[in-house]
C-alpha cells in the first residue's frame, strides 16, 4: 500500500482488550461478538452457538448477569463473568413531563453526559436517542449545535439507550409468558443529540442490533434517521440500514439554508435532494420526512412553501413533510412562527398532495422537546451564573 492510499477499514474490527478491564459485549456484532468468545478460549465450532445463546439473554430477555444464563454450563458462566461485562451507560436523573415524556440524563465512559428522550403517544412510545456528545455541526436553531462535539457515542453507548428505557418501562419479557405484541418502546428516532451520519458505524451497529429478530426485534420501518445532509452517507445508510429517513430540510433556497444549516455550503440543496431522490428504492422504504422548523419570517412565507413543493416535485421524491414549531432556548436568536401562519403553510403543501402535519412540542416543560437538547453539566454551569446573577451574588 502506498502512502497516500487511503484508509479503508473493510476488516472486522476485533473489540480492544483494555489492560485494565473486561470487554463489554454490548454493543458487539454477532460477528465481533464471535471474535472476542474465540478470543477468549472458546472452540470455534461452538462459537456461533455461543453468540446466539448469550445474544438472546442480553437482547431478548434484557439479563445483565452471567449467572442467569442457565443454558450455559456453570465453568463457561464463570469463565464469561472473568472476561466480559455486560454494561450500558448509567442513568443520571429521569424527568418526567406533564405530558408524560421522560428525560433521562445518562453517563458514559469518561464521565460524559447524554440525554435521551421517551416520548409516549396512544398507539405507540417513541425514544429518542443521540449519537453523539454535542455536535460538530452548528445549526443556528439547535440548542445542541451551540456546544462543541465532545466525542462519538460507541455503539454500545448507542443501543445502550434502548436498553436503559426498557429497563426504567419494565418492558423486557418474561420467559413462558404469553408474547406481548403492544410495545410501550415501539420506535426509534435518532434524533437526539449529535449527527448520526458523522458516526455511521456505531450508528449501523446498533441499529442493526435494535433490528435483530433474535432480540429487540424493532422492524427497520420503525427505526428513523435524521441527519442535516451529510450526502455521502445517505447512499451507505440506504444499503447498510435500510431505516426510514428523515431529513432537516429547514430553507429553500441555498442562501437560506447555508445560514440556518450550515453543512449546506458543503453540499447544497440540489446534491441534497438528487441523494434523497434516490434513497426510497435503494432502501425498500416508503417517504422520506422532510423536517421543517418553523422560523419566524425566516423561512415561513407561502413563497417558501411553493419552493418547498417545487423541489420536491422536481425531484419526485415521495415525502411527508413534517413542521416543526421552533422550540426555544435560552438565547436562542430565532421566534416561533405563529400559529396562523404554521397553519397556512401546513395548508399550501397539504393542497399540492403532501402530508403536512405540525409536531406538537413534546416535553417542553422540562427541556426534552427537539433541539433543546445539550448536556446538563454545562447548562447547570450555566444556571448556575444565572442564578448568581439574579441573587446578585459577584460571579466567577
Ligand atoms: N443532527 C440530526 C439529528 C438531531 S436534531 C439532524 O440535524 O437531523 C432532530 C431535529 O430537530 C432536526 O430536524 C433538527 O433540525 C431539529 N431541531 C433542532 N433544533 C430545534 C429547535 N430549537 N426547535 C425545533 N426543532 C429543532
Ligand atoms: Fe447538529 Fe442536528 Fe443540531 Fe444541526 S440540528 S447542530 S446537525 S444536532
Amino acid at each position: 500500500m502506498s502512502a497516500t492510499a487511503p484508509i479503508t477499514q473493510d476488516v472486522m474490527t476485533i473489540p480492544r482488550k483494555l489492560p485494565e478491564g473486561p470487554v463489554n459485549l454490548v454493543g458487539l456484532t454477532r460477528d465481533q461478538m464471535r471474535a472476542a468468545l474465540i478470543d477468549a478460549g472458546t472452540p470455534e465450532k461452538q462459537a456461533k452457538m455461543r453468540v446466539n445463546q448469550i445474544w438472546q439473554w442480553i437482547y431478548q430477555w434484557g439479563k445483565r448477569d452471567f449467572a442467569e444464563m442457565t443454558n450455559l454450563a456453570k465453568p463457561y458462566r464463570a469463565m464469561l463473568a472473568d472476561k466480559f461485562v455486560i454494561e450500558i451507560p448509567e442513568v443520571v436523573s429521569r424527568q418526567i413531563s406533564e405530558d408524560g415524556t421522560r428525560k433521562y440524563l445518562v453517563r458514559i465512559a469518561g464521565g460524559h453526559e447524554v440525554e435521551v428522550v421517551y416520548i409516549p403517544e396512544e398507539d405507540r412510545g417513541t425514544l429518542c436517542v443521540s449519537s453523539q456528545v454535542g455536535c460538530t455541526l452548528t445549526c443556528s436553531f439547535c440548542h445542541t449545535g451551540t456546544q462543541k462535539l465532545v466525542r462519538n457515542l460507541t455503539a454500545g453507548e448507542i443501543i445502550g439507550q434502548v436498553m436503559m428505557a426498557r429497563d426504567d418501562l419494565e418492558e423486557w419479557p418474561t420467559q413462558g409468558a404469553p408474547k406481548d405484541e403492544t410495545r410501550l418502546l415501539s420506535n426509534i428516532v435518532l434524533m437526539g443529540m449529535g449527527e448520526p451520519l458523522y458516526n455511521f458505524d456505531n450508528v449501523r451497529d446498533a441499529m442493526k442490533i435494535a433490528m435483530d429478530p433474535e432480540g429487540i426485534q424493532l422492524s427497520r420501518r420503525r427505526i428513523t434517521l435524521s441527519t442535516s445532509g451529510v450526502v455521502p452517507e445517505i447512499a451507505r445508510t440506504a444499503q447498510e440500514i435500510g431505516c426510514q429517513l428523515a431529513i432537516s430540510f429547514h430553507a429553500t433556497t441555498d442562501d437560506t439554508r447555508d445560514k440556518l444549516v450550515p453543512i449546506n455550503k458543503r453540499w447544497n440543496i440540489e446534491e441534497l435532494l438528487a441523494s434523497l431522490a434516490a434513497y426510497p428504492k435503494a432502501s425498500n422504504s416508503e417517504r422520506i420526512t422532510f423536517e421543517y422548523v418553523m422560523l419566524d419570517g425566516i423561512n415561513d412565507s407561502d413563497e417558501d412553501a411553493h419552493r418547498l413543493i417545487d423541489h420536491i416535485k422536481r425531484h419526485q421524491i415521495p415525502a411527508k413533510i413534517n413542521l416543526i414549531p421552533f422550540n426555544e432556548w435560552p438565547g436562542a436568536p430565532y421566534k416561533r412562527s405563529s400559529n396562523n401562519r404554521i397553519r397556512k403553510f401546513a395548508d399550501i403543501i397539504y393542497k399540492a398532495g403532501y402530508a403536512s402535519p405540525i409536531r406538537t412540542p413534546r416535553g417542553e416543560d422540562i427541556m426534552a422537546a427537539c433541539g433543546q437538547l445539550k448536556s446538563a453539566t454545562e447548562r447547570a454551569r450555566k444556571s448556575r451564573r444565572q442564578i448568581e446573577a439574579e441573587a446578585g451574588l459577584p460571579q466567577g
